[in-house]
């Protein structure tokens, strides 16, 4: 039989055997007939015109599909199948054919499968080079971001510690010093002025570690029935003294959600939305507005922290959410945590996300912009799962008795 008549006799057989060898469940098989056709007959063309680089194109498509996963495994998938083709196709030619003419058919597409082989090593190479060097890319692009955030660290850390550590050995000296000639209130004052600078300072280093914590995933949360309204009246109780010297007006409403009771942790929570309407307070000038409003969605509570500020321009929105985000500069920070645009360590934020992350919440900012003569001012969007189930109806009953005998807030109050 001549060579042509060989290839389409053993057509069928072949398809089907590799198929079957191949490729496992019915719908896997499906397409893979479908393809192994379409080699078999690139294969045919490349034997009657002589000419290997017909098999190119599907050899390509092959050798280009392995996935991610594939290549993060390191696994190199066709050049392995197309031996096991290769020794399939010497079986089926033996059982279909004559010895004679299984020797032609063999003799004739072996150096198509060898070529077809040499062109697979080389296309699957080029893939997992072009992997490896994304991937190096990647991971050049992290160590770019951690050195870049290592120095930022080292900047923001220098700057916030040294100047409360300063004021205190300037107050401890002064008391050293002078402490025979000073009157007690003299002393008091200084000690008190001690004590502010101790106080900034636990506050960055508590700062530091929740932030270290939240990197390393190692933040545990106290889940407990809770209801955002009272943290919210709770927060706006411990801020109102710094409201009314920026003569600034605060607006919390009482929305549909913020007597629910749901399961979080109060506070973490409280740090949170604290952090976030300390930087409203900070970012609004003086006899500006800041509202706090809310409401139910499906499955979370949504709360909005708004203000009249100077707003936040949409490519520094995300950017003000990883650590050290804070857009000053750094000759400006521990300049104030209650100043119009007091700087901070650029913390505050980044606490804020992986709090409300952690509860499997989300956080984001709207604003239309930078703008410190329009004052176009930000919004901050805090949504945090209503996790009602994990609670006995019968203690929501207890703690709402309980509740009611608390002084109800008004629907609105204002500061
Ligand atoms: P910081 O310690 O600097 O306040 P944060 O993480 O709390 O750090 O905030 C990061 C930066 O985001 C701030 O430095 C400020 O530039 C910007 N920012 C945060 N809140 C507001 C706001 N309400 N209005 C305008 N800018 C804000």
């Amino acid at each position: 039989m001549i060579v042509p008549e060989l290839l389409t006799q053993v057509r069928e057989p072949w398809i089907q055997r590799v198929s079957q060898a191949l490729a496992r469940g019915t719908g896997v098989r499906e397409s893979f007939v479908a393809e192994l056709g379409r080699f078999y007959d690139l294969m045919v063309q490349a034997v009657i015109t002589g000419d290997s680089a017909w098999l190119e194109p599907i050899l390509y498509d092959w050798a280009r599909s392995p996935t991610e996963t594939d290549l993060d495994q390191g696994q190199y998938h066709v050049a392995f199948v197309m031996n096991r083709i290769l020794s399939l196709t010497i079986e089926v030619a033996r059982e279909a054919l004559s010895e004679q003419d299984a020797l032609d058919y063999i003799a004739t597409v072996i150096p198509v499968f060898s070529y077809g082989l040499e062109v697979v090593s080389r296309y699957e190479m080029e893939t997992r080079l072009t992997h490896i060097s994304t991937e190096m890319s990647d991971v050049q692009k992290k160590m770019e971001q951690l050195d870049r955030s290592k120095s930022g660290f080292i900047a923001v850390a220098a700057h916030e510690l040294k100047t409360p550590l300063t004021l205190i050995e300037g107050y401890a000296s002064m008391i050293r010093d002078l402490a025979a000639s000073l009157q007690q209130k003299t002393i008091d004052n200084l000690l008190e002025g001690m004590n502010g600078g101790i106080n900034r300072l636990r506050q960055i280093v508590d700062d530091m570690i929740d932030v270290s914590l939240i990197d390393n995933h190692l933040l545990s949360l106290n889940l407990q029935p809770v209801q955002v309204g009272q943290l919210l009246d709770l927060l706006r109780n411990e801020l109102v003294p710094i409201i009314l010297e920026r003569q600034q007006t605060l607006d919390l409403r009482k929305f549909s959600g913020s007597d629910t009771w749901i399961f979080a942790d109060p506070e973490r929570l409280y740090q949170a939305l604290r952090n976030i309407l300390s930087n409203a307070i900070k970012f609004t000038p003086d006899k500006g507005s800041i509202f706090i409003n809310g409401r139910t969605l499906p499955g979370f509570i949504e709360i909005t922290i708004e203000d009249t500020g100077i707003g936040i321009s949409p490519e520094n929105q995300a950017l003000i959410f990883e650590k050290f985000g804070q857009l000053g500069r750094v000759d400006l920070h521990s300049s104030g945590k209650t100043k119009f645009k007091g700087g901070g360590p650029g913390l505050g934020l980044a606490i804020a996300r992986g709090i409300v992350e952690a509860h499997g919440g989300t956080i984001w900012v709207e604003s239309e912009g930078y703008d410190e003569k329009k004052m176009p001012g930000s919004t901050f969007h805090v949504l945090i799962p209503a996790r009602t189930d994990a609670i006995d109806p019968r203690l929501t009953k207890l703690f709402d008795s309980l509740d009611s005998n608390r002084t109800q807030p008004d629907a609105q109050e204002t500061t």
